[in-house]
Order: C-alpha cells, then structure tokens, then sequence
C-alpha cells in the first residue's frame, strides 16, 4: 500500500483531494474506514482511482492489465525498475506517463532515501527467519540465538555493514547472538564499532576471512551491494559442504543475483531449500513479509516528496529539488533517466 492515514490527512489538509481504491490497504492491515476518517475518497475497483487521479501513488510498476489505464501527462510516483523492463518502460512512453521512480531519487551523498527503508526491513527480518530456521522444526541446526546462561550464543556473521546489514546486525545482537560483521569498506566498520563500542566484531572482508567467519557460524547473512552491478559470489558451494550442518545462510542480496553461489530466488510460499546440509533462504521481496510495517515504513519516506509533487506540480517539485528530479524516468514519451535509456539501447 502506496499511502497511510496519515498521509491522506496530510494531503487532503494541503487542500488536495485523495482517492483511495477500496480494499486497497487490506494487505498491508489498514481498513478503508481509517482511509476515510482521515479525508480519503473511497472508489470501487482500479478503474475509477485510475481515472480519478492526476498523481498516482504506487507500490510497485504498473502490470500489463494496468497499462490501459495510464493517460497522457498523468504522474505516478512509484517502484518502477524501468532497467528491467522494456515492456513497462514502453508503456509508459506510449501513454506519455510522467513517471517518477522512488528507487532513482538521489540525494547528493549518492544514498537512495526511498530503498533505504525496504533495506532496514529486510536487514531487521533476516535474523528473524534465520532464527526460525536454526530451530529443529525449521530445518536447522536447533540452536537458540541467544543460548542461555551457561551455553554458548548462535554465530552469526553479517556479510555487508551497509544499511541492510547493520539493520540485521542490531536484531541478532538483540537476540544476543555472538554477531561478526565484515565489508570491504572500513569507514563501514569503523561506524560499527563505534556505535556497538565492543559489542560486535568487525572485521575487513576478504575471501581468506569470509571463508574462517562462514565455517564457523551457525546463521549467515549476506547483504551485500556494488551499485550498478550484480552482486559478487562471495561464497562458492565448496564452502557451504565445510559449513556446520543444519546452518542457515540468508541472502538478502537476491535481487541482485545474491552473494551466494547457490542462491536463487524464493517465495514466502516456499522459501527455504537444502545446499549440502546447510538451509538457503532467498526471498527477493522480503518487506512483503511485513507490509503492515513496510508500507509505513515506505510512506514516511515518500510522503514528503509527494506532498512537494501534489502542492507545486512534478515540474517545479523537481526543480526545486535535485535529488526527486534524479527519479524523474519518463515524459511526455521519452525516457529521462541515462541508464534506463541505455538498458533499452535509446537516448535520454
Ligand atoms: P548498502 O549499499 O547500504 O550496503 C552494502 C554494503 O556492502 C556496503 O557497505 C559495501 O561496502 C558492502 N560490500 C560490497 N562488497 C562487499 C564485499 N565483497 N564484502 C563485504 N562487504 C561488501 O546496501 P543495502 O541497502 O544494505 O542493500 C544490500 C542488498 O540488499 C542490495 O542488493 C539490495 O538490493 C538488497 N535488498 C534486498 C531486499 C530483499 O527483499 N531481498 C530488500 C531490500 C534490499
């Protein structure tokens, strides 16, 4: 869900009007009654929020069902990974969209302020459905994150010290895990140990080290990024058979290929599977396991760059804002954005 209470509050309290398809917060636990009281619109069925809408507010691209109801000069403000595909990129430069991607909007630190809350999502799960899978009944090797007095603590080695990683690291030291954290970036690691003063290991990244942390750990958690290229394999299968049995490797890198050598992408359905004795969990969409908290987690960030689009308009909203007019992707049919162009071989 692409807007909170609070959000529709704000807006309708800027003097604009918010529709909100009905049902539409129903997965994320949020009911159209509170859409309602908060000033929102309620429309039956996609067609008519569509048709309503000057900026649409989205969660993820538009699918091909979708692409009819987009019109010429309309806005919409979402996840739209244009890279990936032609398809949707087509679409929108045939309905002349103005599309706004959150995960283009820069700031001038090169950080990506509407990623980061899906990164503290899936960092702050991972040690989660780790521990439940280092249990007996969920595969693992049936220790307890925090053992208990008197008995040694679950290992658990984070590969990454960005934000995903950290996040993960501050949920297993609060499981009171043993937590070793490695990258390749020491003012990473310096950060770390300042703010943990002890508390956790830091240690630089490198093959030799990765391969002492991993045979060694109960719970590994890659989360690891090279902007603009796929992820690197930073543990081979040969590693995962030196790997205690019934240890659980996490790979929050999956949707970019995943550091693993033997990652591919699963579901919530399904998202576990045996490498050696070793249990992989690799959900490329981790935050859809807790859309109740991504979804505010996301609108806080958004919100502020929505109410600048709603109250000047995307043109001046992206003019006066360097960071928001790095997410503008499309419009009036042409792709805006250098990479996207260059992904589908097309000028920007
Ligand atoms: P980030 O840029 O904040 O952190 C990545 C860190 O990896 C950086 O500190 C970098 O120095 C470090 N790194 C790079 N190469 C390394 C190496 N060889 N060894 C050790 N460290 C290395 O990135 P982030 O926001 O934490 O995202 C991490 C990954 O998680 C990305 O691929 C992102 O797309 C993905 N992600 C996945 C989900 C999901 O649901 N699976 C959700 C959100 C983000």
């Amino acid at each position: 869900m692409a807007i909170t209470p609070a959000g529709v509050f704000e807006l309708n309290r800027a003097g604009h009007e918010v529709f909100v398809q009905a049902g539409a917060g129903a997965g994320s636990s949020i009911n159209d009654a509170d859409f309602a009281a908060a000033g929102a619109t309620i429309l039956e069925g996609p067609d008519a929020v569509w048709a309503a809408g000057d900026l649409i507010l989205k969660v993820k691209e538009p699918i091909a069902e979708e692409y009819g109801r987009m019109r010429e000069g309309q806005v919409l403000f979402t996840y739209l990974h244009l890279a990936a595909s032609k398809e949707c990129t087509d679409a929108l430069i045939d309905r002349k969209v103005t599309g706004i991607a959150y995960e283009t909007v820069e700031l001038p630190d090169r950080s990506l302020p509407l990623l980061a809350p899906m990164s503290e999502v899936a960092g702050r799960l991972a040690p989660q459905v780790g521990s439940y899978h280092l249990m007996r009944s969920g595969g693992g090797r049936g220790v307890l994150m925090g053992g208990v007095p008197g008995v040694y603590q679950a290992k658990v080695v984070v590969i990454g010290a960005g934000v995903s990683g950290m996040n993960a690291a501050a949920i297993a030291l609060g499981m009171q895990a043993e937590v070793l954290v490695l990258d390749k970036n020491i003012a990473r690691l310096r950060a770390a140990d300042a703010d943990y003063r002890g508390h956790l290991q830091t240690i630089a990244s490198n093959a030799y080290e990765i391969e002492k942390a991993v045979i060694d750990a109960d719970l590994v958690i890659g989360a690891v990024l090279v902007p603009g290229a796929k992820a690197p394999n930073l543990i081979s299968n040969e590693l995962v058979s030196r790997m205690k049995p019934g240890s659980v490797l996490v790979d929050i890198a999956i949707d970019q290929g995943g550091c693993f050598e033997d990652s591919r992408p699963t579901t919530h359905a399904d998202p576990v599977y045996r490498v050696h004795e070793s249990m992989f969990y690799c959900v490329a969409n981790m935050p859809g396991a807790v859309p109740h908290t991504s979804t505010y987690a996301l609108t806080n960030v958004t919100l502020p760059y929505a109410l600048e689009l709603a109250n000047r308009g995307w043109r001046d909203a992206v003019l006066a804002d360097p960071a928001l007019a790095l997410g503008l992707n499309t419009h009036g049919g042409h792709v805006t954005y250098g990479p996207v162009a260059e992904a589908h071989g097309m000028h920007a």
